[in-house]
């Protein structure tokens, strides 16, 4: 029995393996369809940023009762994972909790502290639940957050209370079966909060205590290498995501925006003004003005959109958004990681007679942008919505004219008069001259 039991647990550790691996290589390739950019400077505050925001979650305090109840669930993710060496030990070895005997009480302790990180998941999530499906809170029910999006957040949330409550349930019944002096079953010692639950289990006979315990130690063990599969597929990406996202996030102040080169020379030697670089190399050649599809961004942008968590505080504070414009940060994010698993999936790949702009994001979103960067303030792993955006309007203004008629004419003053204005600025203070004769 321990035998099929070891292999079973062996072919299934080897398929979630697998599985994962296929995946991550799906997204790295998909990142990797992006335009090259350099963010490789800076390493100490490149480490800082992210330690402080997706390590120790800085961004999330904005909002403490929740920032705290997120607080939980992570630590009770990481932490909690450390006893999944020993399932996985005990998987492959056909052994049973191989550390207790020579952890002592301190294991007694150490488990004490996993179930009350159990209880403290359980807790968050029921509550987190309830934020969703009860109070509704308006962010988590826009638009673009019907159907998969709002039951991918609420399936990882029950998922996680019955992960919590196989942990509880474990425990239980592994000291009934221990109080009943059941072989292979190690003395834990008193589990500070299943004891709770033993008399559950106290009248039971050992060997359907036994079946009891294994049900919820497969579970348990299914559940963890179903759970770090299905993250992939999900907006919980971000748990590993933020890592590398805020490792690489833009240190430069907000609001400067990513000038072409080409187009600053352009417009300073109209100005007369001196060029940047060597004024005498021949001009580099320009690809495309701005992003059209997702090959036009930069791979950063690309891990942006497998990173966004979609928990709309980005939506939230756009000005556009909260005014009744189409535009949402959030589904620029979404529909950017659609079009590169698309392309991912397709025979066709970008050849496919798609693209970002026009059938996964209309003009209109991108025009009603004030360029505010509140999105870019709000997100708590450092996602720029924002740089998308800009490249997707670059496209629409420098290669199709498409801007719309009012922006076109100040484009057209620029360019003529120096000044948005139809008059050149020497003449902005012509009214004046009459005064001068009075
Ligand atoms: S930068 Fe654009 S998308 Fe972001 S919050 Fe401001 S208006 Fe909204
Ligand atoms: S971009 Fe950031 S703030 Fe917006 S939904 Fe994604 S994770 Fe949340």
């Amino acid at each position: 029995m321990h035998i099929i039991q070891q292999l079973l647990f062996i072919l299934v550790l080897g398929v979630a393996a697998f599985l994962l691996f296929k995946r991550i290589q799906f997204i790295k390739k998909g990142i990797k369809l992006g335009k090259p950019l350099d963010r490789t400077d800076n390493s100490s505050a490149r480490w800082r940023s992210m330690l402080l925001v997706a390590f120790g979650q800085k961004k999330m305090f904005k909002n403490p009762l929740p920032a705290l109840l997120h607080l939980f669930v992570y630590v009770g993710f990481v932490v909690i994972n450390i006893e999944v060496f020993e399932f996985i030990i005990d998987g492959v070895a056909g052994t049973h909790r191989i550390f207790a005997p020579f952890l002592g009480s301190f294991y007694t302790v150490l488990l004490s502290f996993f179930e009350f990180l159990s209880v403290s998941v359980f807790v968050a999530c029921a509550i987190f639940l309830i934020r969703r499906n009860i109070i509704r809170v308006p962010r988590f029910h826009k638009p673009e957050m019907k159907t998969w999006p709002t039951l991918d957040a609420n399936l990882i949330l029950i998922f996680e209370i019955l992960l919590t409550s196989a942990i509880l349930l474990m425990n239980a019944s592994d000291q009934a079966l221990q109080a009943k002096g059941a072989e292979h079953y190690t003395h834990t010692g008193k589990l500070f909060f299943s004891s709770f639950l033993v008399p559950l289990f106290q009248n039971s006979q050992v060997s359907t205590l036994i079946v009891l315990e294994r049900f919820f130690w497969w579970f348990h063990i299914l559940g963890i290498l179903g759970f770090a599969v299905y993250v992939t597929y999900s907006k919980h990406l971000h748990i590993f995501m933020a890592f590398p996202n805020t490792y690489f996030a833009n240190l430069n102040p907000m609001g400067e925006m990513a000038n072409m080169d080409s187009v600053t020379n352009e417009v300073k030697l109209m100005l007369g003004l001196p060029l940047e670089g060597d004024a005498s190399a021949p001009p580099a050649e320009v690809g495309r003005f701005g992003a059209k599809d997702v090959n036009d961004l930069t791979w950063k942008s690309l891990m942006d959109s497998f990173t966004c968590t979609e928990c709309g505080r980005c939506t939230a504070e756009c000005p556009a958004n909260q005014t009744g414009k189409k535009l949402s940060p959030r589904a620029i994010m979404m529909a950017t990681r659609d079009r590169v698993e698309d392309v991912l999936k397709g025979e066709k790949g970008l050849e496919d007679g798609k693209s970002l702009l026009g059938d996964y994001i209309s003009k209109e979103e991108i025009n009603a942008c004030t360029s505010c960067n509140a999105c870019v303030e709000a997100c708590p792993v450092l996602i720029d919505p924002l740089s998308i955006i800009l490249e997707l309007r670059r496209y629409i203004s420098m290669e199709e004219s498409g801007s719309p008629a009012a922006w076109n004419a100040m484009f057209q003053n620029i360019e003529t008069n120096f000044a948005p204005w139809k008059f050149a600025p020497t003449d902005r203070f012509n009214w004046a001259e009459d005064l001068k004769k009075i």
